[in-house]
């Protein structure tokens, strides 16, 4: 009988509960799955950065943290951290982000928002390009990244993608490392940013690299808020260079509510909802990591310390 301890915010636990216990009994793990448990006892964390739980030294036995968020920027960097940690890829979360980003894409793609709200009543009957006219571009090509590529690619946009290992993805044109970036970032008229976190990052959208974009791109963030220098953003916002953003995360948040982002007119604020971690499909991931585990087998989505990811 193995100890695994759901150390993610208590009130979670009802969601994950029976998720967890259904694929434990498929995998016939004889398993105590608890909130809590002495720490030297402790085979397993399911976790979740924003955890009670940030000092794990006395989880001496513990064979891996398992998060269940996607991003571990506030927590790789724990000093106290010697177990393998896993972040989460999930079904889910991978569908839900595909959707938002198509969904906001194609808004922007179609011009929707001013029909949506036109008080003007103006009667424009321009028409759209075709989506094989508007280049957009992904920054990270990782589980999202490349989940949300694939899918636009085959609305027939021309995608174009960066990461920082080299990638072959079927319908995305893929560039890397810091001398692929201006080749991503030239063509973007729509720019999706679905990076980590990690000092290589941040900052990675500032007033040179906005330069380097097409007049009149969109920006979409559903990655981090520490990718965006804010100001420069919102500069290029307001001369007009980058015409419209959505931002679904930012460096802090709730959203300050006396941040111009909130009263830019061509920003759409979202208050970090692009996806989230899917109770269901995710206990699936974090119980296949348990057995594993148990079999001496290496853990999937294991986190790479050193780049922070
Ligand atoms: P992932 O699988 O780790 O992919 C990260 C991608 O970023 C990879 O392609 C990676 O390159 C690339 N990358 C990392 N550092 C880079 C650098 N210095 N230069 C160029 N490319 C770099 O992560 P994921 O699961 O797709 O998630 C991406 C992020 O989405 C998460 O970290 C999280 O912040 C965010 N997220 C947001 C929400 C929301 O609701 N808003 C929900 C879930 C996740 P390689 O492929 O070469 O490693």
């Amino acid at each position: 009988m193995i100890n695994i301890v759901f150390a993610a915010r208590p009130e979670k636990f009802h969601l994950y509960e029976a998720h967890l216990k259904r694929c434990l009994s498929h995998k016939g793990i004889a398993a105590n799955l608890t909130t809590a448990c002495a720490p030297e006892d402790v085979d397993y964390l399911i976790y979740a950065p924003d955890s009670t739980i940030q000092d794990l030294t006395p989880y001496t036995r513990c064979k891996a943290v398992l998060s269940l968020w996607a991003g571990v920027e506030t927590f790789v960097g724990n000093e106290t951290l010697t177990q393998p940690l896993c972040r989460m890829v999930d079904s889910g979360l991978r569908q839900g982000m595909t959707e938002w980003v198509t969904g906001h894409t194609l808004r922007y793609h179609l011009g929707m928002d001013q029909h949506i709200v036109n008080p003007g009543q103006i009667w424009d009957e321009a028409h759209p390009p075709l989506a094989q006219d508007r280049p957009v571009t992904i920054l990270g090509l990782g589980a999202l990244g490349e989940a949300c590529g694939t899918a636009l690619s085959l609305l027939g946009f021309p995608v174009t993608g960066w990461s920082r290992t080299a990638k072959d993805v079927a319908g995305i044109t893929c560039y890397h490392g810091p001398e692929g970036l201006g080749h991503a970032l030239a063509t973007a008229q729509i720019l999706i940013l679905l990076l980590p976190d990690t000092p290589q990052t941040e900052n990675v959208l500032n007033s040179e690299t906005l330069a380097q974009m097409p007049k009149g791109s969109v920006i979409i963030n559903p990655g981090r808020g520490p990718l965006i220098d804010d100001k420069a953003l919102i500069s290029a916002l307001k001369q007009g260079h980058i015409s419209a953003a959505c931002l679904d995360v930012f460096r802090v948040e709730p959203l300050p509510q006396d941040h111009p982002y909130w009263t830019l007119p061509n920003v759409t604020v979202t208050p970090h909802i692009a996806s989230g971690t899917r109770a269901a499909t995710a206990a699936e991931v974090v119980v296949s990591n348990i057995a594993r585990g148990e079999q001496g087998l290496p853990f999937l989505h294991l986190v790479d310390r050193a780049a922070r990811y």
